[in-house]
């Protein structure tokens, strides 16, 4: 595509806006990214999951290879109670691999973010501002405004909002509606918390090799471990005494207190590793509470939309969160795209207040392609972290004998598989499909051709 005078702000320069920065330096719209750390490259967080959907659509960027150079591929998923009874074992991960062509890969969120931001083309650098919080988002005739706590201001002609669950975008665009009186009107606290989540990151040692996969599995509390290239994650949820819609701030105290309740329960088989050993070891940790729960409205008046975190939260036992704010940037480039295309001969293309109706076109076809599948996944993690920590007999027989059976696992895996295959690549992008299994991917990449396994 060639120039217009359309210009996206990205909100955020997380996973989430640095596929944003991808996916447009890729389109050839013009873009920066206001970051509120001093460093896109981020050395904390939990490590994740990348799935096939995601993969793919980082294999049409260009990202595959490098970034299975830092993650490790995940088999078998062990299982076992609190007190070290097997449970037997999830072939989640095989059916991956057999239906798509690829086992999902653990990655800590530093590698992720580093290939992300190192990637990008030399000449997109300079649009990629750290230290730039954003403090007021404003429309205009022509676009939007936007200004940082430092004093700057940047115009565009949208705003994405990729800076995560407590978006400060998503706040600005209630206050829109509310000054407008707009029917289209977000709720101020859309999650809802059930879980905790302390997540530590420990050295791959302790006998532990890349790609090891446990779960231990209990009333109120169970635990996942992934085990990387160099650092081992461990993630381990607690049920609250009561849902909150209130966000909450943990202390290191609070991390000390939860491995006191519980760190004595088995990570691996043998007690050989304990959630206190993982602790004591561990080189980074945090607790956060997990909000669950898909936003009602994604844009305001074709000026600003939503995307990832921000849009949507879901728990991490299915690693669905970023896999689904990938796949959000996917959709809304592809509709932005489309628009341009659309409107390029334009003299004013889509900046100006003529091509608005455009914008929000594209913003609602996005919207619409995406909540179904993220009201899915959200419902399916929630699930599956309900299914671990044992609320109810049901759920406990559920999961010990119902769920460990691999012809089960196999069912659920086909039903999952089509969703997967609904997925949307890139589509103005010309790329060969990196991801090959049985079940064909529905939207395929414009293809210069297919790779043979
Ligand atoms: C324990 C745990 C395990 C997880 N495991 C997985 C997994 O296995 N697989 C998976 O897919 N997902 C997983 N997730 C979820 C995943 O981490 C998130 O979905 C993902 O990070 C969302 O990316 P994002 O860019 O939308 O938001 P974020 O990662 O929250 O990034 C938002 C960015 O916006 C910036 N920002 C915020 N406000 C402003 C502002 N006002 N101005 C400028 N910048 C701002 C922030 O500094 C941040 O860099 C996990 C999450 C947790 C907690």
């Amino acid at each position: 595509m060639g120039p217009t005078n359309f210009r996206v702000i990205v909100v955020g320069g997380g996973p989430v806006g640095l596929s944003c920065a991808h996916a447009l330096s890729q389109a050839g719209i013009d873009f920066i990214v206001l970051e509120q750390r001093s460093s896109f490259v981020i050395d904390a967080g939990s490590n994740l999951i990348l799935v096939p959907m995601s993969m793919r659509v980082l294999g049409q960027l260009g990202l595959l290879e490098e970034l299975k150079k830092v993650s490790s591929p995940l088999g078998i998923i062990n299982r076992m109670d609190h007190s070290g009874g097997r449970l037997g074992s999830m072939k989640w991960f095989l059916y991956d691999n057999e239906y798509f062509g690829a086992y999902p890969r653990v990655i800590s969120r530093h590698d992720l973010t580093k290939v992300l931001y190192q990637s990008l083309p030399t000449d997109t650098m300079p649009n990629l501002l750290p230290n730039k919080k954003v403090s007021d988002i404003s429309t205009t005739t022509n676009g939007v405004s936007i200004t940082c706590t430092d004093g700057t201001s940047y115009e565009g002609s949208v705003v994405i909002g990729a800076d995560g669950a407590h978006s400060f975008v998503r706040e600005r665009m209630r206050q829109l509606a509310i000054d407008n009186e707009s029917p289209l009107l977000n709720e101020e606290k859309p999650f809802l918390t059930t879980y905790r989540c302390l997540w530590t990151r420990f050295p791959t040692t302790n006998g532990l090799t890349p790609g090891t996969t446990w779960e231990t599995h209990g009333e109120k509390l169970a635990t996942q471990l992934f085990a990387g290239v160099d650092t081992v994650v461990m993630c381990i949820y607690e049920r609250l005494d009561e849902p909150t819609y209130d966000r909450c701030r943990y202390s290191k105290a609070d991390e000390e207190a939860l491995v006191g309740r519980w760190g004595h329960l088995p990570l691996t088989p043998g007690q050989t590793l304990t959630i206190r050993d993982a602790y004591k070891s561990s080189i980074q940790s945090g607790l956060v509470n997990l909000e669950e729960g898909v936003v009602k409205h994604w844009s305001w008046d074709g000026r600003i939309v939503l995307a990832g975190d921000a849009a949507h939260k879901f728990t991490p036992s299915t690693g669905a969160g970023f896999n689904n704010g990938i796949i959000d940037v996917v959709a809304l480039v592809n509709e932005l795209v489309k628009e341009l295309q659309a409107a390029h001969a334009e003299p004013l293309g889509l900046a100006a207040e003529s091509g608005k109706a455009q914008v929000m076109a594209a913003f609602k076809a996005y919207e619409a392609s995406r909540k179904e599948p993220v009201i899915e996944g959200c419902r399916a993690a929630g699930n599956a972290t309900a299914l671990a920590t044992w609320p109810n007999w049901i759920l406990k027989f559920i999961d010990r004998y119902i769920f460990s059976m691999h012809v089960v696992q196999k069912f659920l895996s086909n039903q999952q598989a089509s969703r997967t295959a609904r997925a949307p690549a890139f589509d103005f992008l010309d790329s060969e499909e990196e991801l090959v299994g049985t079940v064909p991917w529905i939207m395929p990449p414009k293809r210069k051709s297919v790779k043979s396994e």
